[in-house]
């Protein structure tokens, strides 16, 4: 029988995509709304702080082992904004739209070439809320921000970050390229490694 373990999420397409990438493993994968799980405010300084207080909160809560991930974007000529605030830049109730134009705007006047940036994701596996040694994963994806949008897919600020290997933006990928690409695919490859290391299929 699979164990149960609990993902500290309420993102339907993370909830797949977690599902899909640990298909083979002894684990049966189930959001956290399932056991009606508060979400864990994030105070966090740090995405690894937050990925492991988010994944603390679902254990404990359940009593399963859990899995959280937080990410976010860090622009150079911003200082690293808007980093662990990118889902309420605008505001606590912002929406991704109004993330985005803020960033826009705030980027008007740097040149393209000083518009380097990077998407960031750590992923936290504990096996219980007081687990020791979390297993941390992160991941990277270097890009630029461009100077309006462009694409449909995707979501937060896809629309205006720049892949130049694909010549296209985040928002104008196919799902399966990003997720080859992307900081999470990235972050949620370590997993598998470590995920299989544990449990001794890479002896
Ligand atoms: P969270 O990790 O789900 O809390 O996401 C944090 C925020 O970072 C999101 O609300 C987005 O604004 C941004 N973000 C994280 N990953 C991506 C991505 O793959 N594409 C676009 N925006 C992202």
């Amino acid at each position: 029988m699979k164990q149960k373990i609990v993902l500290a999420t309420g993102n339907q397409g993370k909830v797949k995509e977690f599902a899909r990438m640990l298909q083979d493993f002894p684990y049966e994968v189930i959001p956290q709304s399932e056991f009606s799980v508060p979400e864990a405010p994030e105070t966090g300084t740090t995405f690894v702080e937050n990925a492991i207080i988010k994944a603390r909160n679902a254990a404990k809560v359940t009593g399963l082992p859990a899995i959280a991930d937080d990410s976010g974007l860090a622009v150079d000529a911003l200082g690293g904004a808007p980093g662990v605030y990118s889902s309420r830049y605008a505001g606590v109730n912002a929406s991704d739209k109004d993330n985005l134009n803020k960033l826009l705007l705030n980027m008007a006047d740097i040149p393209e070439a000083s518009r380097a940036a990077r998407f960031l994701c750590v992923i936290v596996f504990m096996q219980s809320a007081d687990d020791p040694t979390p297993i941390i994963c992160q991941g990277e994806w270097h890009g630029h921000i461009a100077m309006t949008e462009r694409g449909e897919d995707g979501f937060g600020y896809d629309p205006v970050f720049w892949v130049s290997s694909q010549n296209q933006t985040a928002a104008q990928l196919t799902a399966e390229v990003k997720n080859r690409l992307s900081h999470r695919g990235k972050a949620m490859k370590v997993l598998i490694d470590k995920l299989s290391e544990k449990l001794g299929y890479l002896d």
